[in-house]
């Protein structure tokens, strides 16, 4: 097969390889209020069900890595988790009575994520999976189900119920295996409770376990990040995913945020190629930027299921859902205060305020193509060329997005007759550029909206 591919341009890189991580398009600070606050039975009419993805998300953490953004408290007041399941119950309840039953809803994969799901005693986890299982119908034991975990709450009795529940995945954020590092990222653990936290994992016998680690840090070598590298492998995980450091605004490392750094840029990847050549030399493949899976690990693919596309139904204050028109979830925060002022307000939500959407971004047929396009091309297999005319009434990559591939193939970051072969794909240096890559796809409007988000 061929398409039409731009020639590429010469070009100027951007200036960082480190922009960001685009994990889903568009990012929710270009969502926005829906004044019409559509009812999700009416979203949610005449879409597909038969393969959607369930995620529940777990807005508590013991403590607040001095990296992250995401979407948590620190801790729970007495009550407040209890509150949170009875709202995350009430919320269920609403959402899938606003599927409906007149086509069959089914959901083909599910994730417990956060924050720290496992913030939850194992009476409570047990209760998440109820919610899950008899809310949702989500048969939890037949499908992937993914749950993180902190080396602190990753305790026995939650990885017993985990497991017992179905977890087929348990992601583990370690970050480093040096003392001094994690105290530098401002996650304060100590090697031997990691350690003992992976035996517990493993003793549980969850067929996939994933180890994060972060590169970047203050005071990391190519020494010492070897050796976290060599201690995570130690464990045969099935993934690692690796992860440049970021310092983002209203974090606790974001205090001391500061103007472009060449020389930190230069050291992130450096420490990338290093341990992406690390793991490919220990039988690991690579599956994009981040993620890296054992070659003979157990398949965890959701028969029927396709990211880029499919439904996602996110249950919980900082989950998003997807419907193809749609991207909606609750208001969106970073800084500590909005956060808890955003989850109190979730959990006093009557159920009858769960059958709306509030928050959200409407995708039109070119944002659609670049949802498809970022999250196809920012993975090592690529962009399949036949499946992206067959999605999009014959169009080419080539056709929707000429410049931004043009100036991709002038930075060499896009494979040579990827085209003829039927995929497009980066090269080694443009998986590398991942973060430079994703943000340089986004639409003028997302691009906009973002810019326009006033950080809380
Ligand atoms: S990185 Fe994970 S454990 Fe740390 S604060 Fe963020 S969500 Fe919580």
């Amino acid at each position: 097969m061929t398409t039409t591919i731009p020639a590429p341009t010469a070009t100027g890189a951007p200036a960082s390889p480190y922009q960001s991580y685009v994990y889903a398009y568009p990012h929710k600070t270009a969502y926005r209020p829906l004044p019409d606050r559509p009812r999700l039975s009416t979203l949610w009419a005449g879409e597909p069900k038969d393969a959607l993805s369930l995620y529940l998300h777990i807005p508590f953490c013991e403590v607040r890595c001095g990296f992250c953004n995401l979407f948590t408290r620190i801790g729970a007041p007495d009550g407040l988790t209890g509150a949170y399941l009875d709202a995350l119950d009430r919320q269920a309840t609403a959402v899938r009575q606003a599927l409906g039953d007149r086509e069959p809803v089914r959901f083909a994969t599910a994730a417990f994520g956060g924050g720290t799901p496992t913030f939850l005693t194992a009476a409570e986890l047990e209760r998440l999976c109820d919610i899950a299982e008899h809310r949702m119908g989500a048969d939890l034991r037949a499908v992937p189900l993914s749950v993180e975990a902190s080396p602190a709450t990753a305790t026995a009795d939650r990885l017993e119920v985990l497991a017992a529940r179905g977890a087929t995945r348990l992601s583990l954020g370690v970050q480093s295996f040096d003392d001094a590092e994690a105290r530098a990222a401002v996650r304060p653990q100590r090697r031997a409770d990691v350690e003992a936290a992976l035996g517990r994992v493993r003793d549980a016998r969850i067929p996939v376990l994933n180890i994060d680690l972060i590169y970047g840090i203050d005071g990391q070598t190519e020494h010492t990040w070897l050796g976290s590298l060599d201690a995570a492998l130690a464990w045969n995980p099935e993934e690692l995913y690796l992860y440049p450091l970021y310092i983002r605004p209203l974090t606790g490392l974001g205090r001391r945020a500061g103007a472009a750094d060449p020389a930190w840029d230069a050291q992130r990847l450096r420490l990338y190629r290093l341990g992406r050549d690390h793991l490919l030399a220990h039988g690991y493949e690579q599956r994009s930027m981040r993620m890296f899976r054992r070659a003979d690990a157990p398949r965890q693919g959701a028969d029927g299921y396709a990211c880029q596309t499919d439904g996602m139904i996110g249950l919980g204050c900082g989950a998003r859902s997807y419907t193809a028109g749609l991207h909606y979830s609750f208001d969106y925060a970073v800084g500590m205060h909005e956060i808890r002022g955003i989850v109190d307000d979730y959990v006093s939500r009557p159920a009858a305020d769960f059958a709306h959407a509030e928050y959200g971004r409407r995708i039109d047929a070119d944002e659609a193509r670049r949802r498809h396009l970022l999250q196809s091309l920012l993975q090592a297999e690529g962009l399949d060329l036949a499946d992206y005319r067959a999605r999009f009434d014959g169009r080419t990559p080539g056709d929707d997005f000429a410049a931004e591939l043009s100036r991709c193939a002038g930075r060499g970051w896009l494979e040579d007759g990827g085209p003829a072969a039927g995929v497009l794909r980066l090269t080694p240096e443009g998986l590398a550029h991942s973060d430079a890559i994703g943000p340089e796809l986004f639409s003028p409007a997302v691009r906009a909206a973002m810019a326009g988000y006033e950080r809380k």
